[in-house]
């Protein structure tokens, strides 16, 4: 069993606290994702789950050990790195058998696990190189073989794709999925791409300024996000965010800000009075082109194709909006178009505390 429990783990550096206390359970096999803006404190939460940087308060468990003043060795976890982290003078295959061999395992038992890594991240002919005879994708896969090669109950993943190129890191990423499904181990894997971590994990953990802002299965957070916070980072294009007014009139409900106006849901207004202000939040692909009178009128400023969908932004008064919309509407720059959005697909947030008008529900 594997485990983990972070309970109030905090981290501080002089008086800055970077990680706040945090409290997240990672089940056993489980693909957690944690996803955030630079700096907000993934790669120090992680270090305090391998041991690389200690607490300043709280504890550690993986499966029934308390970790939280043990040390790295003795975690049973392994960590792979952005930089990869190879020794530069050893070949692959003494790069993949080293752990193995500092701790005394047997020559044959060495390679035989080193032959089934190698195989298992398709690197087999790769054994006799040095890493500077690497791709970036060669070189993350012998990372990543080193790590399974020690047969961990966790994996710690430290942004492992960032210095590949696009392809590659679509590719690799199918390629650790596969690796969690055939290995079963625990996985916690710290990206700053939503992208990445909506694709891969089995929950996402969205974290800002040193706290976990929200915790749920993928869509669960693209459906639902708790705040304005993790409404603008998951997803993209962005979510459009206008701050308007909501007004009642001949039992119509509308949210109303300056040239943009929208139907106000009905599910989400509840407490809300007519006067009242609040954040609306849009995403672009919930944008779609008017067929009636329905919607708001903006001007087309810039139209970019990207193949079966068009982003485009437009301005509407003050206001930007981006919508991501069918190839096959005609979007001209410079024209005007009604967009629309099915109320359903509309958030709420309340302009004080970032709020979801959902957080109640989920
Ligand atoms: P992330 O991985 O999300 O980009 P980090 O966990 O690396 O963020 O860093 C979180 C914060 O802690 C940052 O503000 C960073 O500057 C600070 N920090 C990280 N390591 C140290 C350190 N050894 N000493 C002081 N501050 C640090
Ligand atoms: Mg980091």
């Amino acid at each position: 069993m594997a485990e983990i429990c972070l309970r109030d783990i905090t981290k501080r550096y002089g008086t800055q606290e970077v990680v706040k206390s945090t409290n997240l359970n990672i089940a056993d096999g489980e693909f957690m994702v944690l996803v955030g803006p630079s700096g907000c404190g993934k790669s120090t939460t992680l270090r305090m789950i391998a041991g690389l940087e200690a607490v300043s308060s709280g504890s550690i468990h993986i499966g029934p050990r308390d970790v939280t003043n043990m040390h790295p060795k003795s975690r049973n976890v392994a960590m792979v790195f952005q930089n990869y982290a190879l020794y530069a003078h050893k070949n692959v295959r003494d790069n993949l058998g080293f752990g193995l061999k500092v701790r005394g395992t047997e020559k044959s038992e060495i390679n035989r696990l080193v032959a089934n890594a190698a195989k298992m991240l398709d690197i087999e002919e790769l054994l006799e190189r040095k890493p500077k005879q690497l791709s970036g994708g060669q070189m993350q896969r012998v990372a990543l073989g080193r790590a399974l090669i020690r047969e961990p109950e966790v994996f710690l993943l430290d942004e492992p794709l960032s210095n590949l190129d696009a392809k590659m890191r679509v590719h690799m990423r199918e390629e650790i999925a596969k690796l969690h499904a055939s290995t079963g181990s625990t996985m916690i894997y710290v990206t700053h791409d939503q992208v990445e971590a909506m694709t891969l994990g089995n929950r996402i953990a969205v974290m800002n300024a040193g706290e976990v802002q929200q915790v749920g299965p993928p869509l669960e957070i693209y459906d639902y996000p708790t705040n304005i916070f993790v409404a603008s980072f998951i997803g993209s294009p962005e979510m459009n965010m206008i701050t308007g007014v909501f007004t009642v009139q001949d039992a119509q409900k509308t949210i109303s800000c300056g040239a943009i106006s929208v139907t106000a849901p009905d599910t989400l207004i509840h407490g809300i009075t007519p006067g009242d202000t609040l954040v609306v939040g849009l995403r672009p692909e919930h944008l779609t082109v008017s067929t009636d009178t329905n919607g708001f009128t903006v001007t087309v400023e810039l139209v970019e194709q990207m193949g079966a969908q068009t982003l485009v932004v437009c301005q509407a008064g003050e206001q930007k909006i981006r919508a991501l919309l069918d190839r096959n509407d005609t979007i001209i720059k410079g024209e005007n178009v009604r967009l629309n959005i099915n109320p359903e697909n509309i958030h709420l947030f309340d302009p004080e505390s970032g709020k979801s008008h959902f957080s109640g529900v989920v």
